[in-house]
């Protein structure tokens, strides 16, 4: 089976590359490393790019999910560091997110420009994957796992006031750049896709300081526990069982 990972960060852990492969889209060219894993093949891509460089605003993020698409893969997931709203989702936890809401401005949101196509987000991130997640996350007894959350997705560089901090909070669980056009994208390509959320920081204003080096030492430090969830969740995942990601575009026109 093929799986595609999106993530921000190699992951040294679980990617054995064999090769590097170069798909052209219709929105650029994306390279996919191919890596297997069990008895599954990894399709890999940075969605920062291959320098690793652009900002979230910047992504190719079509690019990304169409090269995905024409690798046809079955499940794609997507790894995303974030920040806590709340006090009870700590730096270091994990979150699985069940819902989200958007934020962001300026990013191209469909592969549909010239006809009406409106897919369902009513259960956007598809159950198997979460399940499979959570089962390997809730393996590693050090973790703090939360089942459910919902994601907002900002639309940076920058990071959040304390203002929308408190107003997001109201609403939302985690705070990450990265996740929105992502999901909506791949349920328009009918691909099942979920996400692994690492709480790297408090959010503005419920810590003291927020510097990029905090959220990168995170990273650096759950790296190993993030390389162990993916590893055991692409082991698990079963050609496709039953779920509702699978649009019918068809049904989804007006
Ligand atoms: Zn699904």
């Amino acid at each position: 089976m093929k799986i595609g990972l999106l993530c921000g960060h190699r992951i040294p852990d679980l990617l054995n590359t064999k090769e590097i492969l170069t798909v052209e889209t219709k929105y650029g060219s994306i390279p996919v490393e191919i890596s297997p894993v069990g008895k599954h093949i990894v399709f890999f891509i940075n969605r920062h790019g291959p320098n690793a460089n652009l900002p979230p605003h910047m992504i190719n993020y079509r690019g990304n999910i169409a090269a995905l698409a024409a690798s046809h893969v079955d499940y794609i997931l997507s790894v995303g560091t974030v920040g806590s709203l709340h006090k009870q989702m700590k730096p270091g936890d994990i979150v699985i997110p069940h819902d989200f809401i958007d934020f962001t401005k300026t990013r191209p949101q469909t592969f549909f420009e010239s006809e009406r196509v409106h897919v369902d987000m009513t259960n956007p991130y598809c159950p198997l994957i979460r399940e499979q997640l959570l089962i390997a996350a809730k393996k590693i007894h050090s973790l703090t796992v939360h089942d459910h959350g919902v994601y907002l997705a900002t639309e940076g560089p920058r990071l959040e006031t304390i203002s929308e901090i408190k107003f997001f909070s109201q609403y939302a669980d985690v705070v990450g750049m990265t996740g929105v056009p992502e999901v909506i994208l791949a349920r328009e390509k009918s691909i099942c896709y979920a996400s692994l959320c690492l709480v790297s920081n408090m959010a503005a204003g419920l810590q003291s300081e927020l510097s990029t080096d905090t959220i990168k030492k995170m990273y650096t430090q759950k790296q190993p526990y993030i390389s162990k969830i993916l590893t055991s969740t692409i082991t698990n995942l079963e050609k496709k069982q039953k779920c509702s990601c699978k649009t019918d575009i068809s049904k989804a026109k007006i």
